[in-house]
């Protein structure tokens, strides 16, 4: 009787192995983009416009940080918030409009 129950453990400790195996080829499948995650720039989880979507190098909203993600800048270029002489967004071209002040929103909001 005692050796039927090992002999069963037994079974069910190769079958465990088995599905983990297969478990980790799917989840390196579905892994996504590094995310950045350090002092000054926000990681892609975080809401736009909070607080905690902020690009500390460039001083803008990490969502709206096209130097640090430039998959963003057609988006730029299709509402004409472009300026191709500086390769900024024109409502963050500080260079063009050195009056332009862009503030981090609050926290907790
Ligand atoms: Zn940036
Ligand atoms: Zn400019």
């Amino acid at each position: 009787m005692s050796a039927r129950i090992a002999r069963t453990f037994l079974l069910i400790a190769l079958a465990a192995g088995c599905n983990k195996d297969s478990g980790s080829k799917a989840e390196g499948e579905s892994a996504k983009k590094s995310v950045k995650a350090d002092d000054k720039h926000a990681t892609s989880e975080v809401k736009p416009g909070s607080h905690e979507d902020w690009c500390g190098e460039h001083e803008v909203p990490e969502s709206q940080c096209t130097r640090c993600n430039p998959e963003l800048i057609p988006a730029f270029k299709a509402t004409n918030d472009w300026c191709e002489e500086h390769q900024l967004p024109l409502s963050q071209d500080k260079i063009h409009n050195p009056g332009l002040v862009i503030t981090r929103p609050p926290k907790g909001q």
